[in-house]
């Protein structure tokens, strides 16, 4: 899938680029015993990587340790380039609820030997997402309670407020560095409590009462 949808839009919208945020929270970048960052940590996912609700997370043969990093995903709706921080959010067509998938194994070797992230964070279906939800059906996107259960159980849970780089300052950031299209995601980084998965586990996140994502995992055959 290289599409998704926006609630109340008809046809499906076509993906382009997935920016990612890490360590964007305060208590995850210390779970991760990583430092806290002065400007935002971005990295790359392909749009292939993308996994709609209710689909199947398939665990790579090349790793044996899959993490979950729950994240707020804006969508972007317009083409822009050095946006300024005060009209970052017109540039947002919606938001959803997404998953950054990661293969901690392969992402920790990649640490340690000054690697990218590219095949630890962009494997296909590293990044389910949920239905977008409009813009202007959100009140304010740095106070909404985010959760994600593994098997009925909560294992990460947060308001959007914690961020350290809110969705303004990142756009801001982002913009600066690349040019923003229609299509393009963002995922905002995740809180504190990621942890691992395994095959039959059954993910469900919701963002608020807006959006709920549903995945289960299984092992590549
Ligand atoms: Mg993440």
């Amino acid at each position: 899938m290289t599409t998704v949808r926006l609630k109340e839009y008809r046809s499906p919208i076509r993906v382009g680029k997935i920016m990612c945020l890490g360590r964007n929270y305060r208590a995850h970048a210390e779970e991760m015993k990583s430092d806290v960052p002065e400007s935002p940590v971005v990295f790359l996912k392909p749009s292939t990587a993308l996994l709609s609700s209710g689909s199947t997370i398939v665990l790579p043969k090349f790793s044996h340790e899959l993490h979950h990093e729950v994240e707020l995903v804006a969508m972007i709706g317009k083409e822009g380039r050095r946006i300024p921080r005060e009209r970052a959010i017109e540039f947002v067509a919606g938001y959803a609820v997404g998953l950054d998938m990661t293969l901690r194994d392969v992402q920790a070797e990649a640490k340690r030997k000054g690697l990218p992230w590219a095949v630890a964070k962009g494997f296909d279906t590293s990044a389910p997402v949920s239905e977008f939800v409009p813009r202007t059906s959100v009140a304010d996107p740095q106070n909404i309670v985010m959760t994600l259960a593994v098997n009925g159980m909560i294992r990460q849970r947060c308001n959007t407020g914690s961020m350290i780089f809110p969705l303004d300052v990142t756009i801001e950031y982002l913009s600066s560095v690349f040019t923003l299209e229609e299509g393009d995601l963002i995922f905002t980084g995740t809180p504190e409590g990621v942890g691992e998965v395994h095959p039959g586990d059954r993910l469900h996140a919701e963002l608020g009462s807006l959006a709920t994502l549903d995945a289960n995992v299984e092992a590549e055959d």
